[in-house]
């Protein structure tokens, strides 16, 4: 059965557009995906840390070509990895073939696989993710009734301030060119306080914080305590 239009869901076909456009590029870690493969080994320990991955069953929400689904994987978890964007999950099903890194990936709304699936996940991520949405709380819900009482939930997204315009949009997509332009509509950042209510009205708990940063000169990325612009949140469901 072929599911509803992108036009019905949560979803932004602009956005799914945007994505699709770039997608054979996925894996070219010098491509306009690079941030994503460079932040990939630093969030990966992260998330690991706090739950060792391996033998989890585990959901990746938005896993475009899947850097983050294939890499949990690898750390041994069972990984379904969910998009709307055909073509990325093209690209992602055919470099799981090359790698032979085994990943479920199917084409699907948050919401609607929260209903297929309540409860059946230890660890679902979406990261990188909400900024892209129109209704970013209900896929946050949709990560909620997916994850097993007791299990663990990430995310990570852009906080909305004068210094996230100046670095994600102005210094990323224009000075250093790291992405390519209009990836990111500042109107759609999301500040720490606003995703941590839409967590709490999930019925989530939020147990740690994180800041990503990256350091220009030296081109490297790192974990921090400076939530200004790229950061990520961990969460539990109680049981
Ligand atoms: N989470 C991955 C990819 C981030 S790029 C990572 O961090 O490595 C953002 C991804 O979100 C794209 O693959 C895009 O197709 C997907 N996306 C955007 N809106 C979506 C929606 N409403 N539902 C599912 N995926 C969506």
């Amino acid at each position: 059965m072929s599911n509803p239009p992108i036009s019905n869901l949560n979803a932004d076909p602009s956005e799914i557009q945007k994505f699709s456009d770039l997608a054979h590029r996925w894996w070219d870690p010098s491509s306009e995906f690079r941030p994503l493969h460079e932040i990939n080994p630093l969030r990966l320990e992260w998330i690991n840390n706090q739950v060792a991955l391996a033998g989890k069953t585990v959901i990746d929400i938005g896993c475009g070509g899947g850097i983050l689904a294939e890499s949990m994987a690898k750390k041994g978890a069972k990984v379904t990895g969910i998009d709307l964007s055909d073509k990325a999950l093209k690209v992602a099903d055919l470099h799981g073939l090359e790698s032979g890194i085994q990943v479920r990936y199917k084409k699907i709304a948050a919401e609607l696989m929260a209903e297929e699936e309540p409860e059946q996940y230890d660890v679902v991520t979406c990261m990188e993710m909400l900024e892209h949405v129109p209704d970013p709380a209900s896929i946050i819900k949709a990560c909620a009734t997916l994850v097993k009482p007791g299990g663990h939930v990430f995310f990570s997204t852009l906080n909305r301030n004068p210094k996230s315009y100046l670095f994600a949009v102005i210094g990323a997509e224009y000075l250093l060119q790291l992405l390519p332009k209009g990836t990111h509509d500042y109107a759609k950042f999301i500040t720490p306080a606003e995703l941590s209510q839409d967590i709490r009205n999930a019925g989530l708990h939020v147990h740690g914080m994180k800041g990503l940063g990256y350091n220009p000169l030296t081109k490297i990325y790192s974990i921090n305590n400076d939530t200004s612009v790229n950061y990520m949140v961990a969460c539990i469901r109680p049981v």
